[in-house]
């Protein structure tokens, strides 16, 4: 009898200490469960964007130039339309539509044959609003003032590195470009943005601009409208260029609240 007394003592000491390691490992199921973060916002999904060939243009983006003709652009009459590309000549053009928040592609090439040198070789641009210029110049073994080379801000910030191809080969501009903002008064909120890659390599990472480009003045902000055209420079060189496009940046919209998709 005394012994069995004893038997259903350790029976019940055993008992609790598996209630207990039970208890231990639904605790810490639990907190695996609760350990995860949830950011609690309910963002939407990301629109599906076909990335078309190697290049480009994206599903999404607004075709500015496809190689056929100039009809997205104002004043092109004297720029040359011929075997899938355009040659730059008479006078600056501007895109007919306007952007603000933008990733821009451009493809361009200097004269195979080389003539005259530093800003005299190959100079065109890039013109984002129409009014702050990504330099485009044939600095391939050329040299020219450090602000004014290729993928320079013009006059404000030269390129961080300089992987030109040579005279005539194809090139690459990718750049992302926030618009400055102003407050309803016009004071300056927040400068431009830009980043650019030349040939993929970041020539100019998150630079802001002290305002629009200039050769002769200071640069300054004034109020701007939110949104401007894409303007390509005429610099008395023959520069091509082709398979422009552009696509506006929106940012996603978003909620207070326990995303569903994330379970
Ligand atoms: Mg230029």
């Amino acid at each position: 009898m005394q012994r069995d007394v004893s038997v259903r003592r350790v029976l019940r000491w055993k008992g609790a200490w598996a209630a207990a390691a039970a208890g231990i490992v639904l605790v810490a199921a639990c907190s695996t469960q609760s350990g995860e973060f949830f950011s609690g916002t309910w963002w939407q999904m990301p629109p599906v964007v076909e990335p078309g060939p190697v290049g480009g243009p994206p599903s999404d983006a607004v075709v500015l130039f496809d190689g056929k003709d100039m009809s997205q652009w104002n004043h092109a009459e004297k720029w040359v339309v011929k075997d899938g590309y355009v040659q730059s000549g008479g006078n600056d053009i501007q895109s007919k539509q306007s952007f603000g928040d933008c990733q821009l592609h451009v493809e361009w090439a200097s004269p195979e044959r080389v003539s005259g040198s530093g800003q005299g070789r190959g100079n065109s641009g890039v013109f984002m609003m129409g009014m702050y210029e990504i330099q485009v110049l044939d600095s391939y073994q050329n040299e020219t003032y450090a602000d004014g080379a290729v993928a320079a801000v013009y006059k404000q910030h030269p390129p961080l590195v300089n992987p030109s191809r040579k005279p005539g080969e194809w090139q690459t501009y990718d750049i992302l470009w926030e618009t400055p903002r102003f407050d309803a008064k016009g004071t300056l909120l927040k400068p431009a943005c830009v980043t650019v890659l030349m040939n993929g390599v970041v020539v100019q990472n998150h630079f802001n601009p002290l305002g629009p480009t200039s050769w002769d003045q200071k640069p300054k902000y004034t109020p701007q409208p939110d949104k401007g055209p894409i303007g390509l420079q005429y610099h008395g060189n023959p520069v091509r260029f082709r398979n422009i496009w552009i696509r506006p940046i929106k940012e996603l919209t978003s909620k207070p609240g326990r995303d569903p998709h994330n379970h």
